[in-house]
């Protein structure tokens, strides 16, 4: 499994569609300061379900879409689209290719599909609960990330051990059903 491709629309400084064709292996971007790198990466965090305008590096979570140029008008919605590369079956669905995608108006309502097919944010972290990728995986590392990890409190740092086990999806499920 492997991150197969990215297309961000009205997402962040990203105003016309925009694809990044990813290959097995390490991808690299580069660019001047401001050129949209860290976009990229808020990027995979939206479509992975983010709710944290901090996460985000915004004030709210309408900051995420395109917010016009001096030679471009803002626009209403963002949109962006993540395929996974799923030939070895790691994502318990049966398609070789898995598309999540998500959409945001400016009523800060979201959409979220696999494969086109219109779909829960749940559904979506279900799918990918085992396989490493998702919202709350640390699987991003930001900045001062490694820092927060050694100076955790011990309960803090249980949560990092827990999900690397793969038990915080099942905790989760049981807080969830708890509060029903
Ligand atoms: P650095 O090298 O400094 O880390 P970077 O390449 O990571 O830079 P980003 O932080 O990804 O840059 O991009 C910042 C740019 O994105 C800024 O120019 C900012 O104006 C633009 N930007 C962020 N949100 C929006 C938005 N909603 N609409 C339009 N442009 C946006
Ligand atoms: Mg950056």
């Amino acid at each position: 499994m492997h991150l197969k491709s990215l297309t961000v629309k009205g997402f962040k400084s990203f105003a016309s569609a925009t694809t990044l064709r990813l290959e097995p292996g390490i991808t690299c971007v580069v660019g001047p300061n401001g050129s949209g790198k860290s976009n990229v990466v808020d990027a995979i965090s939206w479509v992975l379900g983010e709710q944290g305008a901090k996460a985000l590096r915004g004030g709210k979570m309408e900051d995420v879409i395109f917010a016009g140029t001096a030679g471009r008008a803002p626009l209403g919605r963002a949109e962006v689209t993540l395929t996974i590369d799923n030939g070895d079956g790691a994502l318990p669905i049966d398609y070789t290719e898995v598309s999540i995608t998500r959409r945001m108006f400016r009523s800060g309502e979201s959409e979220y599909e696999i494969n086109g097919n219109s779909c829960r944010l749940l559904d979506i972290q279900e799918l990918l609960s085992d396989s490493g990728i998702g919202r709350e995986m640390h699987v991003i590392v930001g900045q001062g990330q490694l820092d927060a990890v050694l100076h955790a409190k011990p309960e803090d740092r249980r949560a990092f051990i827990e999900e690397a086990a793969g038990v915080l999806k099942h905790r989760k499920r049981k807080e969830k059903a708890l509060r029903k």
